[in-house]
């Protein structure tokens, strides 16, 4: 059926045509690491009908950064392994041989960052020092701290659970405020387009 209404999408807050008083399917156009692919509001009834989905995704969304909270937490603690970039350099070698490597941060030692290192009797040694599949030791380059790739990895999700509580709170204030409106007409969005 063709659409005679445009509606707000409950959830990303766009346009939409909605056949049906539905709105048609579209996609979230940006990522919070939560909001993937077909958006959520799709094929529901627009915000100015309507805010029941919004509320469910609000409740959703709070679990979501709650949990990633944890696991950040998690994650500095030493509790929960996790890939960190690093430049190292094969020992008796110069800088330029260096090349970054994804190594697993896996725990602390008296404050100090843990890597994994299979073939040690322990399994883990500091970040500062590395051996890899040949047998070879490498050494970090010595502009950094041990602690920075870690430092650097949990900016980086202290910076995107920012963003979801931001994301969030915005949700929430639409929710609050929300009363109910009439749709817009597609001929009046058309008549405006033209008459310009
Ligand atoms: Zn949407």
């Amino acid at each position: 059926m063709k659409a005679t209404h445009y509606g707000t999408c409950q959830i990303c807050n766009n346009k939409q045509k909605a056949p049906n008083g539905l709105l048609s399917k579209h996609g979230y156009t940006v990522d919070y690491g939560f909001f993937n692919g077909v958006c959520h509001g799709a094929e529901h009834l627009p915000f100015e009908k309507d805010r029941t989905v919004l509320g469910e995704v609000i409740q959703d969304f709070q679990a979501h950064i709650e949990s990633k909270i944890e696991t950040r937490n998690k994650v500095e603690k030493g509790e929960l392994p996790v890939l960190v970039r690093i430049y190292l350099v094969p020992e008796n070698n110069g800088f330029g041989q260096g090349k970054y490597h994804w190594i697993e941060y896996c725990g602390l030692e008296n404050g100090k960052p843990l890597i994994r290192a299979d073939k040690l009797p322990s399994g883990k040694v500091p970040m500062t020092a590395r051996l890899d599949e040949d047998g070879i030791w490498h050494t970090r380059v010595q502009y950094y701290g041990d602690d920075t790739p870690l430092s650097n990895y949990l900016y980086a999700l202290d910076q995107e659970i920012l963003r979801n509580i931001r994301h969030l709170r915005g949700m929430k204030d639409r929710y609050n405020s929300w009363e109910e409106k009439e749709l817009e007409p597609v001929t009046t969005r058309l008549m405006k387009e033209t008459s310009v």
